[in-house]
C-alpha cells in the first residue's frame, strides 16, 4: 500500500503530507496585553497511520519533559527527508502551561492546578479554558498520547511510566517505552490521562526527576521512551531505535515513608535502592541534635521518588517506595537500562551530567 495521508487540520491550519511546522493557539491575553499561545509542533508523515500527541510542561515547573520535547523533535528519525516514510501525526506540545512555565510555577495565575481542571469548559476559570483548548485541539485529534512530568519542585522520581488500571492493552505501550518503572495507579479526578481515557484515548504518563532541574537520564529516558512508542506503534521503523535491554520492574501498589517529625532529614536512601522491611531510610533530627526521630520503612519495595529538601515537616512524605514482587532483579535492571542509555549514539556523549 502506498497512499498518501491527507492534509492535517489544526485550529486555522493545514498541515501537508510530509511537512512539518510550529503553529500558535491563542490562548488568552496577559493582564499587559501580551498575548499567550499554546505552540505545537506538528509533524505530519507522507503515510497514512495514527495521531499521537506528545505534552510537556502541564505542571509549568516540570521543565524536563519540555526537555525531552525538544530532543525529540530535533532526533535524526523526524528529520525532512524521513518525513516521507513517517506513518501517521506526531503532535508536540513542549509547553502546555505558559503561564507556570514563565513563572517556575506548578499552577496558572488563578492557584489552579491544570492537570485537575481537565476536560474543561470553554467559559470557565483560566485553568479549565486552556485544559478545553487541549481537549478540543490535541486530545480530540488524536489517538495515544504521552504526557511528560517531573516531580514536584524538591522531589526526584525515578523514571517511570504511570499506566490505568482500567486500561490493561496500554500496559504494551509502556513496556514498550522502556522506562524502569511501570506502575498501575488511579486516574486522579480532572486529570489530562482521566479526561482523555473518557474519550477513549489512552495516555501514559512519565514522571521522571525533578521539577526545575534537568536531569539527564531522565531526560534520555524520555526520548528514547517517546521514539520507542513510536515505532510500537508502527509510525517509525526501527533504524535507530533500540529496544530496552531489560523488562521495566511492573508494580501496582506503592506508599510514601513519611517524616515523624518536624526537623532536618538525613536520608540513608536515594531513588533506585531496593530497602527491606524495617529498613532504617534516614533520621529526622531537631536543628539542636537532641531529639532524633527514625524513618523506617514499613514494607520492602524500590525507592521511586524522594524528597530532595532537607527541611521536612511532620507528615511530609519522604519515601515513595513500590512494592516491587522478588521475581525482580530491581537494581539489575536499573543498572543496563542506564548502561544502556550511557551508550545510546542518539545522545552526544559530552551531555553525561
Ligand atoms: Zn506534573
Amino acid at each position: 500500500m502506498n497512499s498518501k495521508a491527507k492534509p492535517f487540520q489544526i485550529g486555522e491550519f493545514t498541515i501537508s503530507p510530509g511537512t512539518r511546522r510550529t503553529i500558535d493557539l491563542p490562548v488568552s491575553v496577559l493582564s499587559d496585553h501580551t498575548p499567550v499561545t499554546m505552540s505545537v509542533h506538528v509533524i505530519h508523515g507522507r503515510k497514512p497511520g495514527p495521531v499521537m500527541f506528545v505534552s510537556a510542561a502541564v505542571h509549568g515547573d516540570e521543565v524536563i519533559g519540555v526537555e525531552i520535547a525538544r530532543r525529540v523533535l530535533n532526533a535524526p528519525q523526524l528529520s525532512a527527508p524521513e518525513l516521507e516514510r513517517l506513518k501517521g501525526t506526531l503532535l508536540v506540545i513542549p509547553i502546555v502551561n505558559a503561564f507556570g512555565f514563565l513563572n517556575h510555577s506548578r499552577y496558572l495565575p488563578d492557584r489552579r492546578d491544570l492537570n485537575r481542571s481537565f476536560p474543561g469548559t470553554q467559559r470557565g476559570s483560566l485553568a479549565g479554558r486552556l485544559a478545553h483548548l487541549f481537549m478540543t485541539e490535541i486530545v480530540n485529534r488524536s489517538d495515544f498520547g504521552i504526557d511528560l512530568h517531573s516531580a514536584a519542585i524538591h522531589r526526584t522520581n525515578l523514571p517511570q511510566i504511570r499506566v490505568s488500571p482500567l486500561r490493561p492493552e496500554t500496559l504494551t505501550l509502556a513496556k514498550a517505552f522502556g522506562a524502569p518503572v511501570v506502575l498501575t495507579s488511579k486516574v486522579r479526578e480532572g486529570s489530562m490521562r482521566g479526561a482523555a481515557q473518557e474519550k477513549g484515548i489512552d495516555v501514559l504518563v512519565y514522571e521522571a526527576g525533578e521539577g526545575l532541574r534537568f536531569d539527564e537520564m531522565a531526560i534520555r529516558a524520555g526520548v528514547s521512551g517517546v521514539l520507542r512508542v513510536m515505532r510500537a506503534l508502527k509510525m517509525l521503523g526501527a533504524k535507530g531505535i533500540t529496544k530496552p535491554k531489560a523488562r521495566s520492574i511492573l508494580t501496582k501498589a506503592s506508599y510514601w515513608a513519611r517524616s515523624p517529625a518536624g526537623g532536618l532529614l538525613r536520608p540513608f536512601k536515594s531513588t533506585g535502592d531496593v530497602v527491606e522491611p524495617d529498613m532504617l531510610l534516614g533520621i529526622v533530627s531537631d536543628p539542636f541534635g537532641e531529639n532524633e526521630r527514625e524513618v523506617i520503612a514499613s514494607y520492602g519495595g524500590l525507592v521511586i521518588g524522594r524528597t530532595n529538601l532537607p527541611v521536612v515537616n511532620e507528615g511530609d512524605g519522604l519515601f515513595h517506595i513500590a512494592d516491587v514482587s522478588e521475581k525482580y532483579d530491581a537494581e539489575q535492571t536499573l543498572d543496563s537500562l542506564t548502561s544502556q542509555l550511557e551508550a545510546d549514539p542518539l545522545f552526544d556523549e559530552d551531555e553525561i551530567i
